[in-house]
């Protein structure tokens, strides 16, 4: 299967070799880092209540809501493990909303794999004018693949009501575009239980093949950055630089250079700043800010805020000494 619409950069097609992945989307041609692949409108969402599940029946009625063709393509997505799939069906025959139950529906029979695809493949986000949580259904953005060392940054842009996706390094002809689907920081063992446990299926990204030399360095790194991310979370310490540049170190080495990487420029810079290093301050904040554009886009409000840091350092830096 293939499809391609318009003047994409992206062909969805089969993925060769896969036994359990399917579809993935490829890029056509080379990509340079930063660029916008797709700005994607959700196709539903809805909001994600605190403590509790969104009900089925409202997941169900969206779907019912959408065009054939949207239909079509929804259907095609992937659904979880079995096991989730019957305890969906199982779940959306016993529910009832405002005494309405879903056979007054119709088409209840592909109701549990409907609640199933949702749960699979929506993107979770906060929408800051209401600060509701809420669940988005892309349902082009759901064939992008996952990988442990993806090529694509993906986040919600509140200004554009609109999640994008953009390239966070060059990509070759008829590469794989994927993003990741949990937190990278973790240890092989954790993100492979999270990925069967909450999408079903087992990675097999150069990360998680543990036969190749890249496999089974990346697992000492992985577990190095996991533990190194946790020290970071508590109270500052003098071993902070240290803790800092050894993740840019493995970071780099790991080839993740998503925003997990910026963050960590933006926090060195406020470290050298505050030791009074101009210098140091300034670069790091310099590769903060052109991490978050390549991530984010020039419209994501954490850009100019880092804009703002770099005009500053710049500042700072060139201050003249009869000035301080
Ligand atoms: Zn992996």
């Amino acid at each position: 299967m293939s499809h391609q619409s318009g003047d994409e950069q992206y062909i969805i097609r089969g993925v060769q070799g896969a036994t359990d992945i399917g579809v993935g989307i490829f890029a056509r041609d080379g990509i340079a880092r930063g660029r916008l692949i797709m700005a994607a409108t959700s196709d539903f969402s809805l909001e994600q209540p605190d403590r509790r599940n969104i009900p089925s029946m409202s997941i169900f009625m969206q779907y019912l809501r959408l065009e054939e063709t949207a239909q079509e393509r929804y259907l095609a997505l992937c659904a979880a493990k079995n096991a989730d799939l019957e305890r969906y069906n199982r779940e959306v025959q016993d529910e009832k909303i405002d005494g309405k139950h879903i056979s007054s529906l119709g088409q209840q029979s592909i109701a549990g794999k409907v609640v199933a695809i949702f749960h699979n493949n929506a993107f979770g986000y906060r929408d800051t004018a209401t600060g509701r949580k809420m669940q988005g259904m892309l349902i082009e953005a759901s064939r992008f693949n996952h990988s442990c060392t993806p090529n694509l940054s993906h986040t919600w842009n509140d200004e554009l009501q609109k999640r994008t996706f953009r390239t966070i390094r060059e990509i070759q002809d008829d590469e794989e575009l994927t993003i990741s689907y949990i937190p990278l920081l973790q240890r092989p063992e954790a993100r492979s239980q999270s990925l069967f446990e909450q999408f079903g299926f087992t990675c097999n990204c150069n990360a998680c093949d543990e036969s190749s030399k890249f496999g089974r360095l990346s697992a000492d790194r992985r577990t190095q950055l996991e533990d190194l991310d946790l020290d970071r979370v508590s109270p500052v310490s003098d071993s902070w630089f240290d803790t800092c540049k050894t993740m840019i170190y493995l970071l780099e080495e790991e080839g993740i250079h998503g925003w997990e990487k910026g963050e960590i420029h933006e926090q060195l810079a406020d470290l050298y700043q505050h030791g009074g290093d101009d210098k140091s301050g300034h670069e790091h904040i310099q590769f903060a800010a052109n991490i978050a554009y390549g991530c984010f886009g020039a419209t994501h409000p954490i850009v100019p805020g880092l804009q703002q840091k770099l005009l500053l350092a710049q500042a700072q830096r060139t201050r003249a000494p009869w000035e301080e």
